[in-house]
């Protein structure tokens, strides 16, 4: 049912949505089509929260929204949606327009074997798929607004703001639900965790970021339907996982994958969960750092967490390839190769991540050498900012001596002569 929920009632305030994306709306609904803010940040303007972006949600197809806009780019095979550019270099700024989309069931979809191989060809020209265990592999049915709500995951995800009227359309009683801060899932629960299993751990991400409880009826099929994942690709599941390292809550998503059972679906967790007790000191120290991060509102990448995550696991690799008569530092590229291979797969398309994650790890031992121009040249290092907060990571939790960290500290802030006497000193 189409519940029509004034400002009067639902209190966000206007002054807070991005200029932009109300643009994107009014430029829409000036030529004829409806628009609405949609999803994510109706829910978190509504409990209070700053929203991370602004997603909009329309009746035009992707082809008519592009048409509509200089900068626009129609992205996404398993799911088509719009990006709408502003402004340029590093603070441009992505409005994705998505079109309502109908809300089929699997008897209505064409079916394919599905697997992580299943064929482009396979799917082409198809736009609704769904393998043999009921996932979703294209979603590009065009609908009524209805069902676009009734196909999203959550209640509070649900919702569509009209920034022209200031009214909220809430069909799933999103708003209620907010009020009693409650994760219920839209539906069958065991229905649309088949349709997509990565629900199961969005289930996770979002009672731990609004701090929710989840309602017992989306709880209780959790456990069962966890062996779904085995078919997600991996790059979904990783995707999925970074999002959930950044909500400022890390440390409690992780406690509630454990509790669920799901950290087996994560390789990468199953390092975190079997650390000895030196490891998991060292991994808690850096996603509490994180989590403060981003409660004082400061960005937080995903490489150096994932660095921390994988560091104890780097470096018994490389003590094991030193052992075996291997120099140290090919060795350590030759560990961090290993451990790329067993605990994330590929990430061909996150070259970057990768990259960043090698540089935080071939910087450690280079913190070792103090003398002669190592230090100067390491210093200007682009990402040396980074490796120091590793170092310091490390002296926290009493991996390395904190004298190190101290000198790396005084000597990156030092002037070139106290630089210079940093270094006499060190002899
Ligand atoms: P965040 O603030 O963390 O980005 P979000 O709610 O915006 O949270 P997104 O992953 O950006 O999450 O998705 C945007 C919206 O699209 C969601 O609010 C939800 O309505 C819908 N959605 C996203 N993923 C799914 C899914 N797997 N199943 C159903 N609906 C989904
Ligand atoms: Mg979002």
């Amino acid at each position: 049912e189409r519940v029509e929920v004034p400002e009067s009632e639902h209190g966000i305030d206007a002054s807070l949505l991005d200029e932009r994306a109300v643009k994107v709306v009014r430029t829409l609904q000036e030529a004829g089509f409806e628009a609405y803010i949609v999803g994510g940040a109706v829910r978190d303007l509504l409990v209070g929260l700053a929203p991370k972006d602004f997603d909009v949600a329309t009746n035009a197809t992707p082809e008519e929204v592009k048409a509509l806009f200089r900068r626009a780019f129609i992205i996404g095979r398993r799911f088509r949606i719009v990006h709408v550019i502003f402004g340029r270099g590093r603070d441009h700024e992505v409005v994705e327009v998505s079109t309502f989309r109908a809300y089929l069931d699997a008897s209505a979809a064409e079916q394919v074997e599905g697997n992580e191989k299943t064929s482009k060809s396979e799917l082409a020209g198809k736009s609704h798929v769904v393998d043999a265990s009921g996932r979703v592999l294209r979603d590009n049915v065009w609908g009524p607004q209805i069902e676009d709500a009734a196909r999203r995951d959550f209640t509070i995800n649900a919702m569509y703001y009209d920034p022209t009227s200031r009214i909220v359309v809430d069909y799933h009683g999103g708003i209620r639900d907010a009020k009693k801060r409650l994760l219920r899932i839209i539906g069958e629960p065991e229905l649309r965790y088949r349709e997509d299993p990565v629900r199961l751990i969005r289930v996770v991400r979002f009672a731990a970021k609004l701090g929710f409880d989840i309602e017992a009826r989306t709880r209780e099929p959790m456990p069962r339907m966890l062996e779904l994942l085995e078919n997600v690709p991996i790059s979904r599941l990783f995707d999925e996982m970074l999002k959930l390292l950044q909500t400022g809550h890390a440390l409690r998503s992780l406690d509630e994958l454990r509790k669920q059972g799901m950290h087996r679906v994560f390789p990468l967790l199953e390092v975190v969960f079997n650390a000895d007790e030196a490891r998991e000191r060292f991994i808690r120290a850096a996603l509490e750092d994180t989590d403060r991060r981003v409660a004082e509102g400061r960005a937080v990448a995903p490489s150096f967490m994932l660095a921390c995550m994988l560091w104890h696991d780097v470096q018994s690799r490389w003590a094991q390839l030193r052992e075996s008569g291997e120099a140290p530092v090919p060795a350590l590229q030759q560990a961090i190769d290993a451990v790329f291979d067993a605990r994330i797969g590929d990430i061909s398309g996150r070259g970057k991540l990768a990259a960043d994650m090698r540089e935080i790890w071939l910087m450690q031992p280079r913190f070792e050498r103090r003398t002669g121009n190592a230090p100067f040249a390491l210093v200007e290092q682009p990402r040396f900012r980074a490796g120091y907060d590793f170092l310091r990571l490390r002296a926290d939790v009493d991996q390395i001596d904190a004298e190190l960290a101290e000198w790396w500290e005084d000597f990156a802030l030092g002037t070139s002569e106290e630089r210079d006497a940093l270094v006499q000193a060190v002899r």
